[in-house]
C-alpha cells in the first residue's frame, strides 16, 4: 500500500475546499447529500468547516454486488430524503469522482426535485477517467488513476478507517479477491 495523501494533506486540502464552498455560498442556507457509505467521514470533516445554515442528508449505499465497487444504474429512491430540497441550494457530496457516472445520473433524479441549484464536492479526483460532460464544481484533490482506499473509502469492506488516502499495488487487489 503507497499513502497518496497524508493526514496532514488531507486536513490542509478539506479546510481550502471547505473555505471554498464557504465563500461560493456566502451565508445561504445548504442541503448536504452525502453519496453512498463512502462519504461519511467527509461529510462529518466538511459539517465541522462549514460555517453555514446547514442540513445534512445522506443517500443509502446501494445494493452491489459482493466486492463491487460501482453497480449501475444509480438509481435511487429520492423518497430517502428527510428534508424537502425545493428552492434550496443542494450541495452533492461524494467521496470520490472516477468516471462521474454516479453524478451525471444522480443530478437530474435530484433536479426534479426542484431545487435552486445542484452542485458537486468531491474529496478526489481520478485523472483520465471522466466520461461525462460535466466536471465536480469543488475538489480536494486530484489523483492519479489508482485504487485508493482509507478515510471512508474501502475495498471489500476494509480499510475505511485509515486515516489517510493509499493506493493498493495490484497484489493487494487480487488477494482480496481471492
Ligand atoms: P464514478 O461513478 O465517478 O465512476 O465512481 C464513483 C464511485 O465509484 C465512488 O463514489 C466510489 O464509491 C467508487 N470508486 C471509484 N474509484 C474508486 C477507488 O479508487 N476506490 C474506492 N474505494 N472506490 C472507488
Ligand atoms: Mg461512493
Amino acid at each position: 500500500m503507497k499513502v497518496l495523501i497524508s493526514e496532514n494533506e488531507l486536513r490542509q486540502g478539506l479546510t481550502r475546499m471547505a473555505g471554498e464552498i464557504r465563500a461560493h455560498y456566502a451565508d445561504k442556507p445548504l442541503t448536504l447529500v452525502g453519496v453512498f457509505a463512502g462519504s461519511i467521514v467527509l461529510l462529518a470533516d466538511l459539517i465541522r468547516l462549514l460555517d453555514l445554515p446547514l442540513r445534512v442528508e445522506l443517500l443509502p449505499s446501494r445494493h452491489g454486488g459482493k466486492g463491487t465497487n460501482k453497480p449501475s444504474p444509480v438509481v435511487v429512491d429520492l423518497d430517502v430524503l428527510v428534508s424537502d430540497i425545493r428552492g434550496r441550494h443542494v450541495l452533492l457530496v461524494d467521496d470520490i469522482f472516477d468516471t462521474g457516472d454516479t453524478m451525471w445520473e444522480l443530478i437530474p433524479q435530484l433536479d426534479e426535485l426542484g431545487p435552486e441549484t445542484v452542485r458537486v464536492a468531491v474529496l478526489l479526483r481520478k485523472q483520465g477517467r471522466c466520461r461525462v460532460p460535466r466536471q465536480p464544481d469543488f475538489v480536494g484533490f486530484d489523483i492519479p488513476d489508482a485504487f485508493v482506499v482509507g478515510y471512508g473509502l474501502d475495498y471489500n469492506d476494509r480499510y475505511r478507517h485509515l486515516p489517510y488516502i493509499a493506493a493498493l499495488e495490484p497484489e493487494e487487489l487480487r488477494e482480496a479477491a481471492s
